[in-house]
């Protein structure tokens, strides 16, 4: 078994700079969130509790069973999914509330988060997850339906595979192809872009 335990937002650190890994990870050099980044990751709720109504979740998506704040792992990946709903269709999702407004597309972090619950749900709950949901709490709770295919799931597995990489083999990674990012990056003095 794996020994290195990686968490949905050091993918999605990934996504944004394969590098930010390896200076956090392997020289232990601590970063400082940039704005950019902050602004990709979004708000999580903290500050809001209110969690969506059992029967409205019924009635809305078929939920037969949903459990809460369940801390999930397998072999790579260790996340804390909101709540997981087990579905009528025999599927179970992952539910995740954003102290955000929903401004008319789902970010692909957000989505990215959700396929990592998903791949951890799919392992500790043994039901197949092809859909996920994200309430926006600052748009009246709005919640919004995440296609989460198989080939999605799949590429975050590769993701996680190559952070393993970075961290167990110390391998330098390329650095991100979007130039922009590195104008206010922690790491842009050491770093050879
Ligand atoms: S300076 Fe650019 S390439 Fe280097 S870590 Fe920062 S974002 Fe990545």
């Amino acid at each position: 078994m794996n020994q290195t335990s990686i968490t949905p937002s050091e993918i999605i650190q990934y996504l944004f700079c394969p590098r930010f890994i390896y200076f956090e990870k392997v020289l232990c050099i601590p970063q400082h969130e940039e704005k950019s980044y902050k602004a990709m990751k979004g708000r999580h709720l903290h500050e809001n509790k209110t969690r969506m109504n059992k029967e409205y979740l019924r009635k809305k998506l078929g939920v037969v069973q949903k459990y809460q704040e369940q801390y999930l792992t397998n072999n790579l990946l260790r996340g804390k999914v909101d709540e997981v709903l087990l579905l009528e269709d025999g599927t179970a999702a992952p539910l995740d509330y954003k102290f955000a407004k929903y401004k008319d597309k789902v970010f692909n972090t957000y989505k990215t988060q959700l396929a990592c619950y998903a791949w951890l749900i799919e392992e500790n709950f043994n039901l197949p997850v092809n859909r996920g949901y994200l309430v926006y709490t600052r748009s009246k709770s709005k919640m919004v339906e995440v296609e989460l295919d198989d080939a999605f799931k799949q590429d975050v597995k590769v993701k996680a595979d190559e952070i393993v990489k970075i961290i167990d083999r110390n391998h330098f990674p390329k650095a991100t192809r979007y130039k922009k990012r590195c104008m206010d990056c922690t790491y842009r003095n050491i770093c050879i872009q």
